[in-house]
């Protein structure tokens, strides 16, 4: 059996397919939310979290250049925010956020996620990007 790689998931999600991290077995029950990732299913076959364990990668996703609103953005950021943690396993998510009121934001959310617990960590890689920990 061939490893599949894991592709950027920037397409609008429909069913969810996943395996395990661990194990490789399917996972076919309903997706949380990354802000009900307190209730991680485990993996029926080893019993490893299905959705916490990270495979160290950081995907990239830019929600400030295409002429975004503020709204816009932060609709934007909510929805890549909830793929990266439904789609994929990476540690971090990056968010290119521009210099300006996007990027206000966007840190204003994060402070809020951060103290609900939703997202791990945050820092400022640069003016224009955000580094956020998911996992
Ligand atoms: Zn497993």
């Amino acid at each position: 059996m061939s490893e599949r790689k894991q592709t950027r998931s920037t397409g609008a999600g429909k069913s969810v397919k996943r395996n395990c991290l661990n194990c490789g077995m399917q996972y076919q029950e309903a997706v949380p939310d990354i802000a009900d990732r307190a209730q991680d299913p485990a993996c029926i076959k080893c019993d490893s979290p299905m959705f916490s364990l990270s495979d160290g990668s950081t995907l990239t996703a830019d929600i400030a250049h295409h002429h975004e609103t503020v709204v816009k953005a932060l609709n934007k950021f909510e929805l890549v925010l909830n793929q990266a943690w439904q789609q994929s396993h990476a540690e971090n998510l990056r968010l290119i956020v521009g210099g300006g009121l996007i990027r206000d934001a966007v840190l204003a959310e994060l402070f809020f996620k951060k103290s609900r617990g939703t997202v791990l960590d945050f820092s400022e890689e640069n003016r224009g990007a955000v580094l956020i920990r998911i996992r």
